[in-house]
């Protein structure tokens, strides 16, 4: 292809440089400027034991103090902290939500430690849901508070998961894209880091745990990306401290037998870690966070609600038809519930008016009963009166006797 110096010499045609864009090459540019306008938002999980590093690490890739006192090993359960920063570096703006689990690893009993993580990530989907399902939608003011992104430190033993990780990520890696870590990298010798990354990838691929893999369908970052697939999970040690190396002052930690540079890339994988993150991937996370994990959750909410996209013919059916079916089926149990409540009240009414009746043919018995005493107590009564007045009519006889037989008498003595 001749170069326009050469078109120039060849037909004496004046060429110009364009200054700017025209036409719809400037799209771009729109998109570019709407998005630095409105500001981007991030929103990280770390789940990690006690003190494992998950603070210093934050702090460490976006380069803040993002000032979190330190948790105490005391808690009965575990909670979530949820801290949201506004960002800037030069002139793009990020939202930044950081959600780190409290009292991870700190209980007894770890059985159900992935509960409230796993419960927070899907009533993230379920609000998100909720804006979606609305008539007057909002998405412009409304925070999308989805997990973008879970980093899940490890605790460098050298040796293996622990069941609380493999419980935890089995539980989550449907919900969210997973980046395991090593934390605190500097605790473990070289050698014995290769060692136990690889066990850390053969136990996950042995129960079956999805973690994030880098994309690699686009062919700008095709290569980067496999490579660092290849060399998960990611070593990483934090620190805010600077320290004195040579004549430069770096990021490190300092002992008594020399520098850990956080960011040298032989000394751990810090600046791997932010690069994928922050500068490659940032854009997919966010994007399979919405496909996949939100899609999965909206599917399959819509599926136990009723809806669905083909009838049991496997014919394509449509929102209205649903929602007359549920309508319908809604109406048709309600005349149900209702006939039930009817004949329920009716059985109810009946078994009141037994009852009743039974009550007062109790208390009729028992009123005939009390009458027929009563009778036969007056009766009784009324023998008795009668007797003792016949008693009383013999003695005023006898007495009446007894008087003139005594009159008789003393007249008899008078005359003798
Ligand atoms: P969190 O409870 O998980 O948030 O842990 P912190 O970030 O508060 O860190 C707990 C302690 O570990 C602090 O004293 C940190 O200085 C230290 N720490 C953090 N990151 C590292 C690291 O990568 N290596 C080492 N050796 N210590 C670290």
């Amino acid at each position: 292809i001749p170069d326009d110096e050469d078109i120039q010499r060849e037909d004496n045609i004046r060429c110009l440089t364009m200054l700017g864009h025209f036409g719809f090459e400037c799209l771009p540019h729109q998109l570019v400027n709407r998005s630095i306008q409105q500001g981007f938002s991030f929103n990280v999980l770390c789940v990690g034991e006690t003190g494992i590093g998950k603070s210093t690490l934050i702090d460490t890739l976006f380069n803040t103090n993002l000032k979190d006192k330190k948790s105490s090993h005391f808690y009965s359960n575990i909670e979530l902290k949820i801290q949201t920063y506004e960002l800037q570096e030069s002139n793009v703006q990020l939202k930044l939500t950081v959600v780190k689990t409290v009292g991870y690893g700190d209980q007894i009993n770890k059985e159900a430690s992935f509960q409230p993580i796993a419960d927070y990530i899907d009533a993230q989907f379920e609000a998100y849901l909720q804006e979606e399902l609305k008539i007057k939608r909002s998405f412009v003011d409304y925070h999308d508070s989805r997990i973008h992104v879970c980093l899940y430190f490890i605790s460098p033993t050298g040796h293996s998961l622990k069941s609380l990780d493999l419980l935890t990520m089995k539980n989550i890696d449907s919900k969210v894209n997973i980046i395991p870590l090593i934390a605190k990298a500097d605790a473990i010798s070289k050698n014995d880091l290769q060692k136990f990354k690889c066990k850390i990838m053969s136990e996950l691929v042995t129960h079956g745990i999805q973690i994030y893999q880098f994309p690699t369908d686009d062919e700008t970052t095709t290569q980067v990306n496999s490579s660092m697939n290849g060399q998960l999970p990611f070593a990483v040690v934090g620190s805010m401290d600077e320290v004195k190396v040579g004549k430069r002052m770096v990021r490190g930690r300092q002992y008594p037998w020399g520098v850990l540079q956080v960011e040298n890339e032989s000394h751990c994988d810090f600046v791997k870690l932010r690069d994928m993150l922050l500068c490659t991937n940032m854009e997919d996370l966010k994007e399979q966070t919405h496909t996949q994990h939100y899609e999965r959750y909206r599917c399959c909410k819509l599926h136990k609600i009723g809806f669905t996209d083909v009838g049991p013919d496997n014919q394509p059916v449509s929102f209205q038809e649903i929602y007359e079916a549920k309508r319908q089926e809604f109406y048709d149990q309600c005349q149900r519930e209702e006939e039930e409540l009817k004949q329920k009240f009716m059985q109810q009414v009946k078994d009141k008016e037994m009852t009743l009746k039974e009550a007062e043919k109790e208390l009729q018995d028992k009123f005939e009963h009390l009458k027929r005493v009563q009778q036969e107590e007056r009766i009784k009564i009324e023998e008795e009166k009668r007797q003792l007045e016949e008693e009383i009519i013999n003695f005023y006889k006898m007495k009446a006797g007894s008087e003139t037989l005594q009159t008789q008498g003393s007249t008899n003595i008078k005359k003798d």
